[in-house]
This record gives C-alpha cells, structure tokens and sequence, in this order.
C-alpha cells in the first residue's frame, strides 16, 4: 500500500489543527490546543488505490514549533494554510513555502496546496477574494478554499494533494 506523509504548514489560529481532524475524524474543534503537534494516521482510497496517509499537524508559532527540517525534508507533500480573516497569515505564505523548497532541496517538483480557510466566515475578508489563487499561481501550486466548520473541501484538499503526489511518483 502506498505512504504518503503530508506536512500542514501555517500561521498559529488559521485552522491547522481543525482541518487535519475535521479530515481524520469527522468533527470539528474550537478549542484545540494551538501547541499542540502531533501526527496521525488515516487511510483513504484515491483513484480505486488505497493509500495510508501520515499527517503532521504543526503548530506554526515560531516559540512553539518543533517541527523538524527532517520531518520536512521527509514530507511527499504539503498544505499551506492561511486564514481569510488574517492578513498576516497570508502574507507568511511565502516564507512556508521558501522554508520547504529550502530544505528539501531538490529541483522536481514538490506537491504543495494553497488552503485559504474559513471560508464560511461573513466578515469583510482580510484578504481579497482572488488574492489566493493569484499567489498559488505565482509560486505554481495548486488552491483551494476550505472551511473545517462546514466541512467544505476538507476531504478534496487531502485527496488533491495525494493525486498530485501519485502522479509524481508515477513519471519519476
Ligand atoms: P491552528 O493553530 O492553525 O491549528 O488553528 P486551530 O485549528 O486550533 O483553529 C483556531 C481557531 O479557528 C479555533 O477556534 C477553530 O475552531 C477556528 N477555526 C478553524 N477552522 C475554522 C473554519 O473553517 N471556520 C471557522 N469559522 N473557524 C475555524
Ligand atoms: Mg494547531
């Protein structure tokens, strides 16, 4: 059966936690404990093909993270994850994103999806509507907005993301 590790990367408070278990146990937490890291376990099947999925959950404040370059350098794929309602977790895309080129180092490409979530908020967004697909374009990964309250695109971002690893896998 195929391995997939997928790292989840982002700003302390955008919903790291709340996807990752809204994806693996169907339920959704409002009070997780933001340093909190930890990995699970969940197996799904994509394409008629089961895969066991191995998710790391950082916990994204610099003070609290553990997160190795190793665990990085070991990922086959990647979710960045901003929050609609927190410019600066927009704006801290970009260095999640240079941090794992940087350390994985290589010149193929690397599975990453862009996750502009709470998607389900009615507020005046921090960030523009096409502000997300604009930068997933310009750093050539892929996006989607989700929302782990309403449960919209949790399971597509992981099942995404695994396609695009498998179809890497398959030319290399
Ligand atoms: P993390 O620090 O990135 O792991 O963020 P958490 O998963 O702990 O989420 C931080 C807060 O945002 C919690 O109160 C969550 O309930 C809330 N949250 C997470 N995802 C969503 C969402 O899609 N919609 C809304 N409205 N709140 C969310
Ligand atoms: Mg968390």
């Amino acid at each position: 059966m195929s391995q997939c590790k997928i790292v989840i990367l982002g700003c302390g408070g955008v919903g790291k936690s709340a996807l990752t278990i809204e994806f693996v146990h169907k339920r959704f937490v409002t009070t997780y404990d933001p340093t909190i890291e930890d990995a699970y376990r969940k197996q799904i099947e994509v394409d008629k093909k089961p895969y066991v999925l191995e998710i790391f959950d950082t916990a994204g404040q610099e003070e609290f993270t553990s997160i190795s370059d190793c665990t990085i350098r070991c990922g086959d794929g990647f979710v960045i994850v901003y929050s609609k309602a927190d410019r600066d977790s927009f704006t801290s895309v970009k260095s999640h994103f240079d941090r794992i080129h940087r350390i994985k180092d290589t010149n193929t490409k690397i599975p990453i999806i862009l996750v502009e979530n709470k998607a389900d908020l009615n507020l005046k967004s921090a960030v523009d509507p096409n502000e997300g697909e604009q930068l997933s374009k310009e750093l050539g990964c892929s996006f989607l907005k989700t929302s782990a309250k309403l449960e919209y695109n949790v399971e597509k971002t992981f099942v995404s993301l695994v396609k695009e690893i498998s179809s890497l896998r398959s030319v290399q």
